[in-house]
C-alpha cells in the first residue's frame, strides 16, 4: 500500500485524507499537512474527520489488539457519526476471519423463516408479508404458505445445484449464522456463541456493552419474523424479532425466497 508509484499528483491533507493541488494549501498548512478548507474546522471537527478517513480505509482482515482497541473505543466516540462509522465497520470486520471459518463448516439442512410484517415489496411499495417458508436440502422442496391467503401452500423441488446454490447464498452471503449477534437477537441466551473463546472476552464485553445500552425488548405480541435453522453438524438456531420491520438481510431472504414462487418472472 505504500507503493510511491500510484500516489496522485498534489500534496495530502491528514484530515479529509485527500490529495489537493498545491495552491489548495497555506505556507503553514503544508508543513503540517492540513489543507486551508481543513483548517477552518474546529478541533474536534478535525478529529471527526481523521477518524472518519481512518474507519472508512480500515482493514478488511482479522485485526491487530491495537486496531481492536482503537474501533472500541471509537465505537462509543462523541461524535456520533464517527460512532456509526465504527459500529458498522465493527460489525463488517471484526470477526472477518472467524465468519469465514464457520461458513466452511455450516450446511444447512432445514430452515424455516416466517414473516409477518410490511416488506418492500421490490418495486418501492410496502406490502403487508403473512407467510412461512421451509427448506428442506435432503428433498429438495421448497415451500411458501400465505397466512393472508388462509394459509394456502405451495411448493417447488429444486435442482440438486440449485438447492445447493440457494443454502449457500443463505450461508456465505446472508450469514444467517451471524443474525442472532449482527440483529442483537435473543440477548439473554448464550448457548450459541461461537467466536467467544478465541477472542479473549472482547466479544463478550462488547455484548455486554450492547446490552447496557439496549436492554432486551419485551416481547408484544408475535414475534414480526422467526428463523429456524439446522444444519448437518446438529447445531441449531431459533431466533425471532419482534421489531415491526424487517432487517436489510432478513429482507434480501424474505424476497430471494419469494422469487421461486413469482411465476411471472421466466428470467430465473
Ligand atoms: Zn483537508
Amino acid at each position: 500500500m505504500s507503493k510511491k508509484k500510484n500516489r496522485p499528483h498534489g500534496h495530502y491533507c491528514k484530515i479529509c485524507g485527500e490529495y489537493k493541488a498545491n495552491e489548495k494549501f497555506s505556507g503553514k498548512g503544508h508543513a503540517a499537512h492540513i489543507c486551508k478548507a481543513c483548517s477552518r474546522l474546529s478541533a474536534a471537527e478535525k478529529a471527526a474527520a481523521m477518524d472518519t478517513n481512518r474507519l472508512m480505509n480500515f482493514p478488511m482482515r482479522r485485526l491487530s489488539e491495537s486496531e481492536k482497541k482503537w474501533l472500541k473505543a471509537k465505537m462509543k466516540d462523541e461524535c456520533p457519526e464517527v460512532a456509526e462509522t465504527a459500529r458498522e465497520v465493527f460489525n463488517a470486520c471484526f470477526p472477518h476471519a472467524e465468519r469465514n471459518a464457520m461458513k466452511k463448516q455450516l450446511v444447512i439442512n432445514t430452515l424455516s423463516f416466517e414473516v409477518h410484517t410490511e416488506v418492500y415489496d421490490g418495486y418501492g411499495d410496502m406490502e403487508m408479508a403473512d407467510r412461512r417458508f421451509t427448506i428442506d436440502r435432503k428433498s429438495r422442496v421448497l415451500t411458501m404458505t400465505d397466512f393472508q391467503a388462509e394459509g394456502e401452500g405451495q411448493s417447488v423441488t429444486l435442482e440438486g445445484g440449485q438447492m445447493a446454490k440457494l443454502l449457500r447464498y443463505i450461508v456465505h452471503t446472508l450469514e444467517i449464522f451471524m443474525w442472532e449477534q449482527d440483529y442483537c437477537l435473543n440477548p439473554d441466551e448464550e448457548d450459541y456463541d461461537p467466536f467467544l473463546e478465541g477472542e479473549e472476552g472482547f466479544f463478550m464485553e462488547d455484548l455486554e456493552d450492547r446490552l447496557e445500552i439496549q436492554p432486551p425488548k419485551e416481547p408484544e405480541g408475535s414475534p414480526s419474523w422467526r428463523v429456524q435453522v439446522e444444519y448437518t453438524n446438529h447445531t441449531e438456531q431459533d431466533m425471532c424479532s419482534y421489531n415491526d420491520y424487517l432487517s436489510d438481510r432478513p429482507e434480501e431472504l424474505y424476497l430471494s425466497l419469494l422469487e421461486y414462487f413469482e411465476p411471472e418472472e421466466e428470467e430465473f
